[in-house]
């Protein structure tokens, strides 16, 4: 796989569709985001949000249209092919953090690169640098059932960070939290976002998802709305109004 110049864009969808039997869960969707944003893209239950999250992650192909993730051309690719460039350019979280049960948070975290070609010594390295950085570096050795929802969700988060990706993709990662937890995972994401990591994030908080720079709103398969690059922030209150007017 050759990537081709980006110009900033980390990804791009073009028209993109995507069908399940007679639903469509995308119905033409084009979005472009940039290295370093930090978008949240809010929506009602089933406007295509986690859809459209797993086409980006390359979870899933579009029925039609074009996904270039950092210049890659994603609809030409291999499963093969597709798999190395999650690797090397995708994390994700979702909102039940799929930990392992039976494993540390480092090995937890350290499984993150098993598709990455590293050492064992060395993700095991890697894991426990990521678990620092989420400010868990003393939760090492604990096991997902003697962990806090909050530790969960920033194990997960380690997870998905320790390959270095170029793009963070996060389901509803404050969905299973207490609001103060919830806050604390936002906060972490805002400072990974600020130490130049790009991160979409779907969420249902409306206040969360007014206190980010960008929103993409979706509905029925499309995006509804755009607040761009330069939108700036809106209170919670005129973004809820303008949802539920909008439904
Ligand atoms: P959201 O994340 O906004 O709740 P989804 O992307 O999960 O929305 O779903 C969009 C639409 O696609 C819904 O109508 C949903 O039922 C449908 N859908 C999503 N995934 C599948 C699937 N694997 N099989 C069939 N229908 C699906």
């Amino acid at each position: 796989m050759s990537a081709q110049p980006t110009d900033g864009r980390v990804l791009a969808l073009r028209d993109v569709v995507k069908a399940y039997g007679d639903v469509g869960a995308l119905r033409g969707v084009s979005l472009d985001i940039g290295a370093g944003e930090l978008v949240a893209v809010v929506g009602p239950s089933g406007s295509g949000k986690s859809t459209m999250l797993n086409v980006i992650g390359t979870l899933d192909r579009p029925t039609s249209g074009t996904v270039t993730i950092a210049g890659n051309d994603v609809d030409t690719m291999t499963d093969d092919e597709l798999s190395l460039l999650r690797a090397d350019h995708i994390g994700f979280v979702f909102q039940h953090f799929h930990l392992q049960d039976g494993a540390t948070a480092t090995e937890n975290v350290a499984d993150g690169l098993l598709y990455a070609g590293t050492s064992r010594r060395e993700r095991h390295r890697r894991a426990v640098d990521a678990l620092r950085r989420v400010g868990l570096g003393h939760r090492l050795d604990h096991r997902p059932n003697q962990l806090s929802g909050g530790e969960k969700q920033r194990v997960a988060i380690a997870r998905a960070l320790v390959g270095e990706p170029t793009i963070l993709l996060a389901d509803e990662p404050t969905g299973a939290l207490d609001t103060a937890s919830g806050a604390a995972i936002l906060a972490l994401l805002r400072e990974l976002n600020a130490g130049g990591t790009t991160v979409v994030v779907i969420t249902h908080d409306l206040e969360l998802a007014a206190s980010l720079p960008r929103r993409v709103r979706m509905r029925d398969g499309q995006v509804q709305h755009d607040s761009g690059t330069d939108g700036g922030t809106v209170p919670a209150a005129a973004l809820a109004s303008a949802i539920r007017g909008a439904a």
